[in-house]
């Protein structure tokens, strides 16, 4: 089969996906037409152009961070955010996706307080629940927040899991990795654990193999990226082989990595090492609107550098679903898959 049809057509899951970093250029002036219309001030326009980051672009991982407080101006109102969970939701099943955990920090807003920042997105997920893509939500922790802000974050989270058991699977850290400590949050990440929630952790981001160290052994359920901790990519050996012995699931997100300057090109990126060791890995975008890019184009990118053959990408997808947070969705999105396999003749690795 040819990759130009696989890419988009099979049924793929998109596991690290944060909402404002994936509003599209489209759903952006969608929610600019709504500011307008109930005439509330629009600060954005001055910054639309600064949204996209390419290849090119000089603009390192820290400046990647400014660019999301564009893409916060739009959602500041119930309203707006819920239109961009649903607009986004249906970009993702339109490009072939089936299943989504998006992720999101909490905001306050002059429009909202953090709690109903996550119960917005919540309802907006549960009014699209008729969709053929399935939706869930992970409340993120940012690591620059104080120790005391993560803990209100991780209580909201729980007390939403009770709340909303089908849309808010697990929580997460990511922000600028060169702000603040892990070792600080394992408390409240540890309280959600405990909760019943998943924690997934972006890891390795910048060269600190201590506190890759300490993120492995806290066993989270998967972590983003992975950049340094093979040795060739800025890790340690000891980094490297506690990875490959946990076998913790690694969410790729291929593009981010080249345009944010963790990684030079695609060529030397360490999907390829992961994938050699058997460790396992789900592609993955981070911030699709940011990064201009989508699910099916970084399933394509991934096969077009590293060589893979079609079976190998729907073994991919295939394999991916065992690290879904909502476990009890797993069975049909296999079937999904496999009947796309099996119809495809994709059986052959
Ligand atoms: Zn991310």
């Amino acid at each position: 089969m040819d990759l130009n049809k696989l890419c988009p057509e099979i049924p793929k899951v998109e596991l690290h996906a944060h909402l404002n970093g994936s509003l599209s250029r489209a759903t952006m002036l969608q929610l600019k037409r709504y500011y307008a219309d109930v005439g509330i001030t629009d600060t954005s326009d001055a910054f639309l152009d600064e949204f996209q980051i390419g290849a090119g672009d000089t603009r390192n991982l820290s400046d990647c961070f400014q660019v999301f407080n564009i893409a916060h101006r739009l959602t500041r109102t119930p309203e707006a955010l819920a239109m961009a969970t649903t607009l986004t939701l249906k970009e993702f099943q339109e490009d072939g996706c089936c299943y989504i955990e998006l992720r999101s920090t909490p905001r306050e807003t002059p429009f909202m307080t953090c709690r109903q920042y996550i119960e917005t997105i919540a309802e907006a997920m549960r009014n699209n629940a008729h969709l053929p893509i399935k939706s869930r939500l992970i409340v993120s922790i940012n690591r620059t927040s104080s120790i005391k802000e993560a803990e209100s974050i991780a209580e909201l989270a729980i007390s939403f899991h009770k709340q909303y058991p089908d849309i808010i699977v697990g929580i997460e850290l990511s922000g600028d990795p060169n702000v603040g400590r892990f070792e600080d949050f394992i408390p409240a990440l540890t309280s959600a654990r405990f909760a019943g929630l998943k924690v997934t952790l972006h890891c390795g981001e910048v060269c600190n193999p201590q506190e890759v160290m300490e993120m492995i052994q806290f066993k989270p359920d998967r972590i983003g990226h992975g950049v340094c901790i093979h040795p060739d990519f800025g890790g340690t050996e000891e980094t490297w082989q506690a990875l490959c012995k946990s076998q913790i699931p690694v969410e790729i997100c291929l593009t981010s990595n080249i345009n944010t300057k963790s990684t030079p090109d695609y060529n030397s990126h360490h999907f390829k090492e992961f994938y050699k060791a058997n460790v396992p890995v789900i592609i993955c975008t981070d911030d699709k609107g940011v990064f201009s890019t989508s699910l099916s184009q970084e399933y394509r990118i991934c096969a077009d550098v590293f060589d893979l053959q079609p079976a190998q990408l729907a073994k991919l997808a295939l394999n991916a679903v065992d690290h879904i947070f909502a476990e009890e969705e797993r069975k049909a999105i296999k079937e999904k898959i496999l009947n796309f396999i099996n119809k495809n003749s994709l059986e052959n690795v």
